[in-house]
């Protein structure tokens, strides 16, 4: 027999999936009980695929990113405390930075600090090599 909820569930989440607010987690494709929901692989990247038969125990509503983020709770648990900002949320200490090299800083944004450090890492040989990874689009075909 299946949950009263269950539908009205499933039909949340295939519009968080529609309106593109899918984070691609996994969560919902691992607490679906029927086990027959799974992610698929696309060419916009893994997109769960929701059993028409999928129930969901916990709610997703609880862990869902794209329906919502209990940020309030989220603090509480990881930080035992709310921020004294919302805007900069929890920190320790703050600095400000930018690279004091002028062709590095005015093509970079946030001052060129990432930039200088890793340049600093590799001429130091601090580390062999890094990896930037950046947003991809999918081209059409
Ligand atoms: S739980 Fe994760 S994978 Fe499922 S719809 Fe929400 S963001 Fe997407």
């Amino acid at each position: 027999m299946e949950h009263p909820q269950a539908s009205e569930i499933r039909r949340t989440l295939k519009g968080v999936i529609k309106a593109g607010l899918c984070t691609s987690c996994g969560l919902c494709v691992s607490c679906d009980q029927s086990g027959l929901s799974r992610m698929l692989d696309t060419d916009f990247g893994p997109i769960p695929y929701l059993s028409d038969k999928a129930e969901f125990s916990p709610d997703p509503g609880t862990y869902c990113p794209g329906l919502a983020i209990d940020y309030p709770d989220l603090y509480q648990k990881h930080y035992g405390q709310l921020p004294d900002n919302w805007l900069i949320g929890h920190y320790q200490k703050l600095y400000i930075a930018h690279s004091r090299d002028p062709e590095i800083r005015s093509r970079a944004s946030s001052g060129g600090v990432l930039s200088q450090v890793l340049i600093h890492l590799l001429e130091s040989d601090e580390v062999d090599a890094v990896i930037l990874a950046r947003q991809a689009f999918p081209k059409r075909i």
